[in-house]
């Protein structure tokens, strides 16, 4: 079921306090939208330790306070707008203890509900308002008066009101314009981790192997740089693609290449990749192993170097023949891109 404007009662939403922890990438937009949807600016506090985001949000005329408990105290909505994995511990152990019994905890990720690793006390509303777009554009969008994908679900209906009060906030942050998506946690963990752990690895790999293949029988870094992908020409499709139809928009494509790409793609069964997606979808993400390792190495994630096991990831990928051909290649034509 697909909500917009008409399905959202903004008047839920009058005389509460609404707090922000985080004033980055979806923080920052969120709480501009909310407030040029007629939420009064001395009911919006933004929680943030005293640093440059916080200075960004004092001057765009937003009140903040550094203490996480007093902003605990005081919140009727929370809006946990912090990266994943610095969630729990930030919430469990300032604001958990602190909140009010009946506030409203919005999430933009199921990932920290679905694995339970957030404590919320049973009246509590716990809700999902889930932009599907990076947080420059759920600003620039709602700027337009345009809206942008959302998923929305409630995961804790303490008072009762709680899917009402997420569509409230839906439409506050500009996302019933386009029309807000009902979904759960589960099921957007589910695609958001599918697609980052099973289909971008498997795109990576191919973009990797055809490159080391395309090399071998001759062809330039230069050459093979710009037909994968520095021509921008996948990001056409894929514009096309969501305007036009996943598979309509090989209409665009010469004839040569559509009989290519379809007999290709249907000659390929899909067997093992699927069995592999499967195992990763049910062994990995939806079992909860994946998660229990992110939470094992979560404080590596803070480290500098090569003790960051992020960083170590990057050094690995830098050593393929795709990633030192790009390099040559950028360096090459510094200045001309
Ligand atoms: P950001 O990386 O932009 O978050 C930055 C904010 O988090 C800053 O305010 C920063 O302040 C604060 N922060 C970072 N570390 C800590 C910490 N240890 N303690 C307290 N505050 C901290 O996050 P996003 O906006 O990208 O993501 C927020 C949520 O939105 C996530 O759940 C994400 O999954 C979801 N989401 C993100 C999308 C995106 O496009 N980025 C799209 C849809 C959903 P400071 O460092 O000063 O403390």
């Amino acid at each position: 079921k697909i909500y917009y404007d008409s399905d959202a009662d903004l008047s839920l939403l009058e005389g509460k306090q609404i707090v922000f922890l985080g004033f980055g990438n979806q923080g920052a937009a969120q709480a501009q939208n909310l407030r040029d949807s007629g939420i009064p600016n001395e009911r919006i506090l933004i929680a943030n330790r005293r640093d440059a985001y916080a200075e960004d949000a004092t001057s765009k005329g937003f009140i903040v306070e550094h203490d996480f408990v007093k902003a605990a105290f005081v919140a009727d909505i929370l809006f946990i707008l912090i990266p994943d994995q610095v969630q729990p511990k930030v919430f469990n152990e300032q604001f958990a203890p602190n909140l009010k019994p009946s506030a409203t905890i919005v999430v933009a990720s199921g990932y920290n509900v679905l694995f339970k690793l957030l404590t919320f006390s049973p009246q509590q509303d716990v809700v999902m308002v889930a932009p599907r777009m990076i947080g420059s554009s759920v600003r620039s969008l709602y700027q337009k008066g345009k809206g942008y994908p959302c998923f929305v679900s409630v995961e804790q209906d303490g008072t009762g009101k709680g899917f009402s009060i997420a569509l409230a906030l839906s439409r506050a942050i500009g996302a019933t314009k386009a029309g807000a998506i009902a979904s759960s946690a589960r099921e957007e963990t589910a695609m958001d981790l599918l697609a980052e752990q099973a289909l971008w690895p498997n795109i990576i790999m191919l973009f990797r192997e055809a490159f080391s293949v395309l090399k071998e029988a001759g062809c330039s870094d230069e050459a093979l740089c710009y037909e994968m992908w520095m021509s921008k020409e996948p990001a056409e499709i894929f514009e096309r693609a969501a305007e036009e139809g996943f598979i309509t928009q090989l209409k665009h494509h010469s004839i040569v290449s559509q009989y290519g790409q379809l007999n290709g793609a249907l000659s390929l069964d899909g067997v093992s990749t699927r069995a592999h997606f499967k195992d990763i979808l049910n062994n990995q993400i939806l079992s909860g192993k994946f998660s229990r390792h992110l939470t094992n190495i979560e404080p590596e994630l803070e480290l500098e170097g090569f003790d960051n096991p992020l960083n170590r990831l990057y050094e690995q990928m830098e050593q393929s023949e795709l990633a030192q051909a790009e390099k040559r290649v950028r360096e090459r034509l510094a200045g001309l891109l």
